[in-house]
Order: structure tokens, then sequence, then C-alpha cells
């Protein structure tokens, strides 16, 4: 008799959904890719809904092998020392389950309107296997021909890339390329990211890419993800981020979570004082043209001043722009990343980065996280006083 396993290899899978529970069909790119619950929910492809948020404006893409990531990044719920315990395709990543779908069925929902117009951008994210490069092309000039008008972002691999691999990725169309650093400081990186933790990726060469990014790409059009709550001082991720702007590029800032599952899972998420004042100053060095000279810091590199007039600081803290989700831009305001991830890196309890507009009454509690008093973003946790 045949079993949920064989029957699922009867017929090409279309759809799948992380399920440990039966055996993982074979499934690799550039024929499948994952793609987060927040886009398989936009396209209609699983029910559900998000807390206080419709919808996602990026299609957040993943390449998929059933040998999954060959790196071991500590934070990282795809590394490669899981893989004993669960397959490729079942592991979490920034929190939520990637279910598995054939591209084709992707381009032709986007094309007959399936996201109702919502999708703004596109994205494919890299991870570290012999065929990403490769296959990252091969999906990247099928979108451009097909979907011309949604832009895409690269998220890339640096480790396996060379200077050719991103002029090419520009010259297929690709719109903005980024690196994902995460680590804001070498001996961070090293840790969590390099041979420490038999990992392959090295600090250099990940400068290296962002600089032939800032080259090749140009400006507005590169960026880099720097994971705050690692370890770092503020001080420390700030000078990262001033010096992506110098080069041109902006900073798409994640707030550390215990990934499940991950080498970390037991460290403790970023304090939220901490996590507001960085979104805060790295929102100001990314948009508001303040640089970190004029920002002041105390002796353990916490900011102590913003660099700001009182009456500018608090209408920018007013806007509530600095603690949205920071990533790629949409189309009407590139101060609003496209790219809103919901609860990647929180709970909706507890929300770190705003995966939509801030009301006055969020607004009310980030600025009490911000002088240190330990409540969440649940409207009940509020105290009426
Ligand atoms: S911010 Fe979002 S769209 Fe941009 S590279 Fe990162 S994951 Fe992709």
């Amino acid at each position: 008799m045949a079993t949920t396993a064989d029957r699922v290899h009867e017929a090409p899978v279309t759809f799948y959904r992380p399920d440990y529970h039966i055996r993982t069909p074979d499934m690799r790119s550039p024929e499948y890719v994952q793609l987060s619950t927040a886009a398989a929910i936009t396209l209609g492809l699983i029910p559900g809904t998000m807390h206080r948020t419709a919808c996602t404006h990026c299609l957040n893409l993943l390449v998929t092998y059933p040998e999954g990531c060959r790196a071991n990044c500590a934070y990282c719920g795809l590394a490669r020392h899981r893989e004993e315990a669960r397959d490729y395709a079942d592991r979490n990543f920034i929190r939520v389950d990637w279910p598995t779908v054939r591209y084709e069925e992707i381009i032709e929902r986007v094309k007959r309107g399936d996201d109702r117009g919502q999708f703004e951008r596109m994205c494919i994210s890299m991870i570290t296997h012999p065929r990403s490069d490769e296959d990252t092309l091969v999906l990247l000039r099928r979108w451009v021909a097909e979907i011309p008008h949604v832009p895409v972002s690269i998220l890339s691999n640096p480790t396996t890339m060379s200077y050719e691999d991103l002029v090419t990725l520009e010259r297929e169309g690709a719109d903005i390329f980024t690196v994902a650093l995460d680590a804001a400081t070498p001996e961070i990186f090293e840790r969590t990211r390099g041979r420490t933790v038999d990992s392959p990726h090295t600090w250099e060469k990940y400068w290296q890419v962002i600089e032939w990014a800032a080259e090749i790409f140009g400006p507005e059009r590169f960026g880099v993800h720097l994971i705050c709550g690692m370890g770092e001082t503020e001080r420390e991720i700030l000078e990262v981020c001033q010096r992506i702007r110098d080069m041109g590029g902006h900073n798409h800032m994640f707030a550390f979570f215990p990934e499940q599952g991950s080498l970390m899972e037991d460290w403790e998420p970023v304090p939220r004082d901490q996590w507001r004042r960085v979104q805060l100053a790295r929102f100001l060095i990314d948009y508001a043209g303040v640089r970190l000279e004029a920002m002041r810091f105390d002796g353990e590199g916490r900011v102590v001043d913003f660099g700001l007039p009182h009456d500018e600081l608090e209408a920018i803290i007013a806007s509530g722009k600095p603690f949205r989700t920071s990533g790629c831009p949409g189309k009407d305001d590139e101060e609003i990343s496209a790219c809103n991830r919901p609860y990647g890196d929180s709970s909706p309890t507890d929300i770190r980065s705003f995966p939509f507009a801030p009301d006055a009454r969020d607004v009310e509690i980030i600025r009490r996280q911000m002088a240190g008093e330990d409540i969440g973003t649940l409207r009940e946790d509020l105290v009426d006083d």
C-alpha cells in the first residue's frame, strides 16, 4: 500500500508546506523555490492572516536544495548542523516556515494578479551552495522577462561570488544588491559565521563584495543586512551604518531573535531599549542626514544624544518610520521598505520591526521602551495612568 511519502512522489509537487512527519519531496532550484509564509498568504497559497497587517509588499524567495545550505551560521535556522534533526525544506528561517513551490506556479499567480497588485518588489535570497549563483541568475532572467514591472533585489551569498557575478546580475536586471553582513564586528563575525562554528564565511570577503556592489550597482542600489544584539555595542553597529551610508548604501537592520534550533537559541533577544535606540539612530544616518560624529555615546557605547535638535527628533519619532521594518524600498516612499518581513525578528506580542505604520499608541510604547520600561507591544500591556 502506498504511504503518504510515496504518494508525494507520484506527481510533480506544486506546493509543499513544511511537515516533518512525512518524507520531504526532492525539490531543488531553479524549478522550485521557497517563499516566506507572508508571501504565501498574500499569494493565496495558504490561508491565514497576520496580526495588524493584511499582506506583504515583497515576494521573498529562497533558493532551495535537499542538501541545504553548506554554511553553519550560529544564529540561523537553516544552518548545516541541523541536517540530522530536520530536512532542509522543513527548517524555519527568520522565525517562520518557508513553504516550497514550483517557480512556474509563482510566476503564473503573480501574472494573473493573485497578489492583487500588492507586490512592489521581489527578492531572491541565495544560500551557500555550489548551484546557488547559477540558479539565482536563471530565476532573475525569467522574472525580468515575465514580470518586468516588479523590481528584483538579490540577497547575495558573497562567499561563492566573483566580481563578474555581480556585473552579470546587474546587467541582467537586478535592481538592488544586498549583503547579509549580519555581524557588526570582525570578532562577532568570526564567532558566529566563521571558522569558530565551522562555517566558510570571512569578514574580508564580505566587505570586498560590499565594495564591488558599491561600484557596480552604485548609490542607493545596494545595502547591508545587520543583526543588532549579538554582543556588539550600539556605537559599533552604528559605525558600520555610517560606513555603508558613506559608500552610498543603506542599512537593513534586524533585531537579534534566538531562532529555534540554531546554535544561539539560548541567547536572549536584543534588549528593547538598545534596539529602539539603534533603530532610531540607523534611520537618522540613512535618511535624515545625521552623522555618527554628531551623536554622543556613554562609556558603554550607548547612544545618549542623537545629534538632532529636540523638536526635530521628536517629529521623526512621532512619524513612527524609524521603527518600521527596514529594507529595500517600495514604490511610493524610499524611507519605507516594501520588504516588511512580518514578525521575522519578533513575535506579534513584542514587535521589534513594525511591519505596518505604528500608530500614536504604538509610538507611546516605543518611547517607553526606549526609556527602559520592560513592556511588550500588545495594547493590553499598556497600563492606563
Ligand atoms: S531588505 Fe528584503 S528585499 Fe531587500 S535584500 Fe533584504 S530581504 Fe531582500
